[in-house]
């Protein structure tokens, strides 16, 4: 493995977070494997805009720095945990995307079924509960979803992403921050067409048709305890792939009825009223 130009990647994606606002000041972290029990890491304390090759720090999996003159990064224990619990991983990203994070804050996660693009690649992707940043609770917290998925959000902090290599971690963040970015267009355009549980599946198969290494399945289902499947948000279709204006899973079963809601523009209630009145008289 080159280990320069990985620290040259680092570099360069951490110029891409920064460019994107995906960090301010110093936040955000980044690792990457360059041996299975080492570990090439962003420092402690500097701007992911501005660093060069030789900030990196080298660690083994258990955070003890074997080489570099700075101090690894504050959150070296959730990319710990990461590695441990994921052998496949060869890159963690961290970052504060505003409105990924702005998701984590209103604790609601990017689980829906809405994106075939999303769905083929990460999944679904799940919120992890708050923990204090750089404490041993954040790698618990991450642990319970970091088997089945390679994205979550972090609840009140922002999000993580792993993958086979630096560019496909980075990428994964990529994904989740412009996911976001959708999904908070079409709720405040007030409606939000999910895709049918049954082409959830048919988009399932194609990952093994585009060769997609996914952690886990899709379980297009209510969440299971220990998180070892994606769960997705996706109901039952009637044969059609879009369902209209299904807003969560406790409507799916509700049938038309009293309390369906029926939309009118002003004039046509202005006509049905004036109609009552005339009717009156
Ligand atoms: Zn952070």
């Amino acid at each position: 493995m080159n280990v320069e130009s990985l620290r040259a990647d680092i570099v360069e994606i951490g110029r891409r977070m920064y460019a994107r606002g995906y960090t301010a000041s110093n936040d955000g972290n980044i690792s990457v494997r360059i041996s299975p029990d080492r570990l090439l890491m962003t420092p402690k304390s500097v701007c992911k805009g501005f660093m060069t090759p030789d900030m990196m720090c080298v660690t083994d999996l258990d955070g003890r720095k074997l080489q570099g003159d700075r101090d690894p990064s504050s959150e070296m224990l959730m990319h710990l945990e990461v590695y441990r619990q994921r052998p496949d991983v060869q890159a963690v990203v961290h970052a504060h995307p505003p409105t990924a994070t702005g998701f984590a804050v209103a604790g609601i996660p990017l689980d829906r079924a809405v994106l075939a693009e999303v769905l083929t690649t990460l999944g679904s992707i799940p919120l992890a509960e708050y923990a204090t940043p750089s404490t041993v609770e954040l790698p618990e917290a991450v642990r319970k979803y970091i088997k089945a998925h390679d994205g979550m959000l972090l609840a009140n902090h922002g999000a993580l992403t792993v993958g086979g290599d630096l560019y496909s971690a980075y990428y994964k963040m990529e994904t989740i921050e412009h996911f976001a970015k959708i999904s908070l267009v079409a709720r405040t355009l007030g409606r939000e067409n999910l895709i049918s549980r049954e082409e959830v599946m048919r988009l399932q198969e194609l990952r093994g048709t585009y060769g997609i290494k996914a952690p886990a399945p899709i379980c297009a289902d209510e969440p299971v305890e220990d998180a070892t499947c994606q769960t997705v948000q996706a109901p039952e279709g009637d044969g059609a792939r879009l369902i209209p204006d299904v807003i969560g899973p406790s409507r799916r079963a509700e049938q038309p009825g009293d309390e369906a809601e029926i939309r009118l523009t002003y004039r046509q209630l202005s006509a049905l009223i004036e109609d009552a009145i005339r009717n009156l008289r």
